[in-house]
């Protein structure tokens, strides 16, 4: 890999099981809001038990380094309902290249780790919110890039990889509230 990853675990207060241990199906893709803000200090807010706003993810990521505070297994909080079954990923909303070229690292590598074939979808097919950003319209070529990523690396392109290039509310499958 072409990244650092660094493990920050979060407060265990900040996240709980998966129900039933179900196993994460999708990538939730999330930007942390506004321009400007460091990897360090959203890596240092999300892992901090915050009893009044207990909101977690699972990873935090930038060019070159992916920080880990959830474990995939586990149930962070960031996108209500959703967190049941997807990985809630925390994006630099600048989305630098190598900003977007970690982010397709890294969610090549939660396939290969996971061995499953992950579904993409963004925050906002979930609720009513801005985020993910400058992430929002990409999700499409996400999916070609990961598709790529995997190919390349001698892993045969299975059917299963392909998923919906085109995530758009309303049809991808996320249940709100
Ligand atoms: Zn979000």
């Amino acid at each position: 890999m072409s990244y650092k990853l660094e493990n920050k675990p979060a407060d265990t207060r900040n996240y709980n099981d998966r129900p039933g241990g179900r196993k994460p199906k999708g990538i939730l893709l999330h930007h942390w809001g506004t321009d400007g803000q460091s990897h360090d200090n959203v890596v240092a807010y999300l892992r901090r038990y915050r009893p009044a706003n207990p909101t977690s993810a699972h990873e935090v990521i930038s060019a070159g380094r992916v920080s880990k505070l959830v474990p995939l297994l586990k149930r962070a909080w960031h996108a209500r309902s959703a967190n049941n079954d997807w990985i809630g990923l925390e994006n630099r909303p600048e989305m630098s290249d190598g900003d977007w070229a970690t982010l397709v690292e890294r969610c090549a590598d939660i396939e290969r780790e996971t061995g499953r074939s992950m579904r993409y979808g963004k925050h906002n097919d979930v609720v009513n919110t801005a985020c993910p950003g400058r992430y929002a319209s990409r999700i499409g070529e996400l999916v070609n890039a990961v598709n790529a990523n995997l190919a390349g690396a001698g892993t045969p392109v299975l059917s299963v990889y392909l998923v919906t290039a085109v995530w758009a509310s309303g049809n991808s499958g996320l249940t709100t509230g």
